[in-house]
């Protein structure tokens, strides 16, 4: 593997998607399903990165390898710095590694509470019953989040869609939000790199910091060993791809891509249908094999067209 200096020549565009949610986390869909859906979109290099859980990961690499899509092993890490939560992705990580597997299991080990709390603090506002809907929703009770909730909720016809349901009960200062202490920015960043992974800082325009605040959480990211920080994600408006394109450049961090798919129906963006990364930076799998091997069989099919 090449490390250091980006290549002068870059890689051809390929179709990279790397965040993506399956059942195992909050997504819908299987993980084989994610993995189908992602190559029919035209996604030629795809990780899985299911919250705080790898459980997922075996079943997609098999069903990318079957379909012959270039598929890394990733998760995205729920952490609290300070008051905000923020989502750490780390990708191409070894899913067998004692010191991830272990944390990703102290970090999901009091969602069962949090939901409990939760349901008692919905019926609070006149909303019965949502601790055992939302497990309705769930495939894994481990990972019982606000996700379910809100699918819960709608199911209900409280609330018109997810989104909704966000906005009016499951955020900070509304009535079903129950606060949480996630993994700390450190230990994520770590078990990430020690797993021989990339730890990428997810949707950064999603955190409610002002400028110095985003600042300060990207020199901590980058000083715990933080590599690589999303420019093009759902949730990224064109202002801030080129507001994170600035500061990867500037920083020298690598960018990264993703849909964060949870499932039909959820999402703001089909696989298949992001904006390609803006030119000039360096995209996290510039020395991957896996991108190498991607690259190289879409050269192949547009030379022989
Ligand atoms: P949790 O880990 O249980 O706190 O749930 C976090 C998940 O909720 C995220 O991964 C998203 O899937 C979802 N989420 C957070 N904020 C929103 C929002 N405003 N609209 C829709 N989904 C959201
Ligand atoms: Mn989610
Ligand atoms: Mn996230
Ligand atoms: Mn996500």
């Amino acid at each position: 593997m090449t490390h250091g200096r980006a290549p002068t020549v870059p890689l051809p565009h390929i179709d990279a998607d790397l965040h993506s949610h399956s059942c195992v986390s909050d997504g819908t869909l299987t993980p084989a399903e994610v993995v189908r859906r992602a190559h029919a979109g035209g996604v030629r290099l795809f990780a899985l990165t299911d919250h705080d859980h790898l459980g997922g990961l075996a079943e997609a690499r098999a069903e990318a390898q079957r379909l012959g899509m270039a598929f890394v092993g990733g998760v995205e890490v729920s952490v609290s710095w300070g008051d905000e939560t923020v989502h750490v992705v780390g990708l191409r990580i070894d899913p067998t590694a004692q010191a991830l597997v272990d944390g990703l299991a102290a970090t999901r080990s009091g969602r069962q509470e949090r939901a409990r709390a939760m349901g008692e603090a919905l019926a609070r506002a006149g909303i019965e019953g949502a601790f055992e809907g939302a497990l309705r929703h769930v495939s894994n009770p481990a990972m019982v989040g606000r996700t379910h909730f809100a699918r819960y909720l709608v199911e209900q016809g409280v609330c018109g869609d997810v989104r909704e349901v966000f906005r009016r009960y499951l955020v900070e200062g509304k009535p079903g939000f129950v606060p949480h202490r996630w993994a700390t920015l450190g230990d994520a960043v770590g078990w990430i790199v020690d797993a021989g992974g990339v730890a990428v800082l997810a949707h950064p325009a999603r955190y409610r910091l002002d400028a110095a605040a985003l600042d300060a959480l990207v020199d901590e990211f980058r000083a715990f060993g933080g590599a690589g920080i999303e420019v093009v994600c759902a949730s990224h408006t064109r202002d801030d791809q080129r507001r994170f394109a600035a500061i990867a450049s500037r920083l020298g961090m690598r960018a990264s891509r993703g849909s964060d798919f949870h499932g039909p129906g959820e999402n703001r963006v089909e696989f298949g249908q992001l904006p390609a990364l803006p030119e000039g930076l360096v995209p996290v799998w510039h020395d991957w094999p896996e991108a190498a091997r991607a690259g190289a069989s879409g050269l192949a099919s547009a030379g022989c067209a």
